[in-house]
Formats: C-alpha cells, structure tokens, sequence
C-alpha cells in the first residue's frame, strides 16, 4: 500500500472508478470483513505514473476518509503480515510477495500516523 480507507467510508462509490489498477474493492468484496471499500495493498501504486496525487482520495468526499499506509516494499511487508488493520484485522492480499511502487515524498513518520492523503 500505500493509501488505506477506514471507517468513516460511507460507500459513496465515488473512488471506485478512479483507481487506474482497480486496487479497490466495495463493501461486499472487502477481505476483511467490514462494511466498506476496502483498498488490496498489493495492487496499489499510490498513483505513480498515473496522476500526481492518489486519485481515490482526490474523489473521496469524506475528509480524512482515505489515509496514507506503510509502503508495500520489501522493508516493510511486516506490517502487512500482522494484524495491523484498522482494529487489529488482518490485510486481505493476493499476492504477499508483490513489491509496489511508493512515494518516497511521503515520510514512514507520516505513513505510520496514517494521516490524510488530501491535507486539509
Ligand atoms: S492511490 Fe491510486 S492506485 Fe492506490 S487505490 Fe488510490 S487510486 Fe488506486
Ligand atoms: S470515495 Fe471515500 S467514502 Fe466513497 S466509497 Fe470511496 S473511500 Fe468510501
């Protein structure tokens, strides 16, 4: 990953159709059992190569709704093993081996905050 949705999700669709490698799921697809969109770490590219900013987040009308995430790289798949979801649940992946592209502007400091991808 990348960018992670959390609970304030209210299912609006609007990231669905924005994501360029269809990373997102909806609410009945989400692996982890919650009632929202959900985002596969391993399929998201944080947008690089395909627009300047994550265009899920720049679509998503609840603020604060779509946060950064830990990179989805050799140095930090830890933390997709174990239950670091939003409330301990586990990641759902296809593919655990995966190395993903990553915004080395975005600091690890800020990733592990998970604070907001569009700053207020
Ligand atoms: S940041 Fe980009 S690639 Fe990742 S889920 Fe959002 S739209 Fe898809
Ligand atoms: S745009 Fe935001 S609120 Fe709507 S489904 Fe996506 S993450 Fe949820």
């Amino acid at each position: 990953m990348a960018v992670i949705i959390n609970d304030t999700c209210i299912n609006c669709a609007a990231c669905i159709d924005e994501c360029p490698v269809e990373a997102i799921v909806d609410e009945d697809d989400n692996p982890t059992g919650e009632e929202y969109y959900y985002v596969y770490p391993d399929k998201c590219v944080e947008c690089v190569d395909h627009f300047d900013t994550p265009a899920c987040a720049e679509a998503c009308p609840t603020e604060d709704c779509i946060t950064w995430d830990m990179p989805f790289t050799a140095d930090h798949k830890e933390h997709f093993a174990g239950g670091n979801y939003l409330d301990g649940i586990n990641y759902g992946m296809d593919d655990a081996d995966a190395i993903m592209p990553t915004r080395d502007d975005i600091s690890i400091e800020d990733r592990t905050a998970r604070v907001s991808v569009v700053e207020e």
